[in-house]
């Protein structure tokens, strides 16, 4: 049987990074994306080599179409088949509407929105080849409900959803599987960030009382890699300690 080659945008840390991990198997061949994280990236890769897994590192910035355009050739090239694509990667530049100039709203729009759907449609061919194929885009609470400060991250995380139901009606008869995960607020850089009253306030409206864990984001994006999720496609899962309901 034919290994599942995989790649994993923004690998080199935060949730990318617990996906990577969790994806990583024998039966898998993992292409790491990062854009400047090559320290962490290069760990990554050494941490996974050492368990006898196969990698591959690609750098790319995907604010930037020239260097997303090479990204699934160089896959193609070396394997001729894609099996898994997760668009991870996601940036935010946070103002209130007031503040937010054309450029902040450009460059979260560039690498959250722009950036997954030219991955897509690079995949979409080879993944009808095929006839076979999933697709997962990590998405956000903030996509499902807003929030105040995030209007263009909000906004890039609500056409993600709207991309995945799209592309699932165009690939479904070919046996390709497009979901969304949704997750909460869970601990990494991105909300490290946060001023620690904010992150509180959060706390008590999360049912669960906790912000989640990496883990918890990435046992989900394997379980919809996996066959297991083979009649699921066109769905957004909250991965939230209940946040959305
Ligand atoms: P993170 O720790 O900030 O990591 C972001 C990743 O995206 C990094 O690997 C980074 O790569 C990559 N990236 C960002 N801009 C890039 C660019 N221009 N070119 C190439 N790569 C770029 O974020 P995270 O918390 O793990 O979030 C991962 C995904 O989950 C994002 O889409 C985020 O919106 C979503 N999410 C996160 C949360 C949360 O609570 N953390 C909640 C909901 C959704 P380099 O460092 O190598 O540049």
């Amino acid at each position: 049987m034919n290994k599942q080659v995989i790649l994993i945008t923004g690998a080199s840390r935060g949730i990318g990074r617990a996906i990577a991990k969790k994806l990583a198997s024998p039966e898998s061949i993992l292409y790491l994306h990062y854009g400047r994280s090559a320290e962490s990236a290069e760990k990554l890769q050494k941490e996974l080599a050492a368990s006898g897994v196969e990698t591959h590192l690609l750098q790319a910035d995907l604010a930037k179409a020239e260097e997303i355009a090479k990204l699934i050739p160089t896959i193609l090239e070396a394997h001729g088949r894609i099996d898994v694509l997760v668009n991870n990667a996601g940036v935010t530049v946070d103002k209130l509407l007031m503040r937010m100039s054309d450029e902040d709203y450009e460059e979260v729009y560039r690498v959250n929105q722009l950036a997954a759907f030219r991955l897509m449609r690079d995949v979409a061919r080879p993944m009808l080849k095929q006839r076979s194929g999933k697709i997962i885009n990590i998405s956000s609470i903030v996509g499902l409900k807003g929030n105040a400060g995030q209007l263009n991250y909000a906004a890039t995380k609500a056409a993600l959803i709207g991309m995945t139901k799209s592309m699932a009606l165009e690939l479904g008869s070919r046996g390709i599987t497009v979901n969304a995960v949704a997750p909460g607020f869970i601990e990494t850089e991105m909300t490290a960030v946060l001023p620690a009253e904010i992150q509180e306030k959060i706390r008590e409206e999360i049912p669960l009382g906790r912000f989640g864990k990496v883990e918890e984001v990435a046992n989900l994006v394997a379980f919809l890699a996996s066959p297991a999720a083979d009649y699921i496609t066109a769905q957004t899962i909250s991965v939230d300690g209940g946040l959305n309901r």
